[in-house]
């Protein structure tokens, strides 16, 4: 028998979680389905800027985050061949109406269980784990899914269907989509860490910027976890990833320092986008649609913009506010916004922090330590995520969010 759905939303990662409240606020009925048996807790996303705050704090679960976040409130640039630190406070970058003026730290596996939690307690709304999207066709009316799951090959059908299924996203293969774009040549590792930064010097944020043994540095707790992130040379075997974490661990802390691994993962990081993020009935958001590089912290910072868009302009469709024009908007500034501010950013620090030429990085140190002079008008990711929004959206008078 054929399941009928409103909304499913494949990949209950951070974005299909956000994506999900936001249109089960609006009274809309959501089905999420994930082929993992729970939520990924890979070392992934750890940093969130205020206007995801913002975000989350007009979903209802700001405050459920602030829990459980480390709260930071600066950041510095290290360049160890001077031995220069360049500090400043987030909130002399603030803009005076911004609510919140300091960046929060914790696992997106944590943000999507807050998320998972709230979803939980509204009505019309199911989360289907152990569900693999395998199958995609539509026909100007309904989607229809075939899904793999324990108990057999299933089939839904669903008015719309959201592709939230990460840089590898089904939903885009399935659609026929090329994953435009390049790949990084480095492996990123990131590793989380036990070990007290702070008695060795470290920031709460840290950017080492070092032609080889450059690495974001981040305070992931109110105890002593850290996310420590570094690039190798991505023709290494990855299988021996493992032995080579303590020689380069010595390029940030003594080899005496006490600590202890607690995760650690490859990846291969790309700037890539779809060449579009709608196909009829059928809408792409998060790294199904777009993938840049972790630095700067601006990658689901962008998918989180994407689903903060598409529930409000899906409700408004569905609700009968707007005609479905609408989504094409969605579809056209999501992938705007991606090429022109996030992925051209997120270039220019990872090109910053491992820049070879000596002469170049002088000057860019220079360039930073006068920017942040005025870290309000500076190339900083808080002010750059503010862009990343996106302008007013076309939605019509009734608006739920
Ligand atoms: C080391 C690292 C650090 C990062 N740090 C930051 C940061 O600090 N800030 C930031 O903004 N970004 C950061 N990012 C980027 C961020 O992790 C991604 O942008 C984010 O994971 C995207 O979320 P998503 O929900 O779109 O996809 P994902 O988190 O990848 O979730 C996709 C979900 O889809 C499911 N799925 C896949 N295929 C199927 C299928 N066929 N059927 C059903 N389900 C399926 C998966 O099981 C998964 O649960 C970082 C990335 C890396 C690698």
């Amino acid at each position: 028998m054929t399941e009928q759905r409103d909304v499913v939303i494949v990949g209950a990662g951070p974005v299909g979680f956000v994506t999900a409240l936001g249109l089960a606020r609006q009274g809309i009925d959501v089905t999420l389905i994930d082929a993992e048996p729970g939520i990924v807790n890979s070392p992934r996303a750890a940093i969130y800027h205020p206007v995801t705050m913002e975000l989350l704090d007009r979903l209802g679960v700001i405050d459920d985050c602030m829990a459980i976040a480390f709260h930071c409130h600066g950041l510095a640039m290290r360049y160890p061949e001077t031995g220069d630190i360049i500090a400043f406070n987030y909130e002399k970058a603030a803009l005076p109406e911004q609510k919140y003026k300091f960046n929060l730290h914790f696992g997106q596996h944590e943000l999507a269980a807050v998320i998972a939690d709230h979803l939980a307690r509204l009505p019309n709304t199911r989360v289907h784990w152990n569900h693999r999207l395998e199958g995609l066709v539509q026909d100007g009316e309904r989607v229809m899914l075939g899904v793999e799951t324990p108990d057999g090959r299933k089939q839904i059908s669903a008015r719309w269907v959201i592709g939230a299924d990460g840089a590898r996203s089904t939903v885009r293969h399935l659609l026929g989509l090329p994953f435009e774009g390049f790949t990084w040549p480095e492996r990123f590792i990131a590793t989380n860490v036990e070990v007290d930064l702070r008695a060795l010097g470290y920031f709460d944020t840290n950017m080492v910027i070092d032609p080889v043994n450059w690495a974001v540095i981040a305070r992931l707790s109110r105890g002593n976890l850290w996310r420590l992130t570094y690039g190798e040379d991505g023709r290494l075997d990855e299988e021996t990833m493992w032995e080579r974490v303590p020689a380069h661990y010595r390029a940030f802390m003594p080899p005496e320092t006490d600590y202890k691994i607690v995760q650690a993962a490859p990846y291969r990081c790309h700037e890539r986008s779809a060449p579009s993020f709608r196909v009829d009935r059928v809408l792409l958001a998060g790294d199904a649609a777009h993938a840049c590089n972790p630095c700067g912290g601006l990658g689901l910072t962008t998918g989180l913009m994407d689903a903060n868009a598409l529930f409000q302009l899906l409700g408004a469709v569905m609700h009968g506010h707007v005609g479905e024009e609408a989504l094409d908007h969605y579809a056209r500034e999501r992938r705007r916004i991606f090429l022109e501010i996030t992925s051209p950013s997120a270039q220019h620090f990872k090109k910053q922090m491992s820049e070879p030429d000596p002469a170049v990085r002088a000057q860019q140190r220079e360039a930073t330590r006068k920017a942040m002079e005025n870290p309000s008008t500076a190339t900083m990711s808080a002010v750059i995520s503010r862009r990343i929004v996106g302008g007013p959206l076309p939605v019509g008078a009734a608006l739920a969010l």
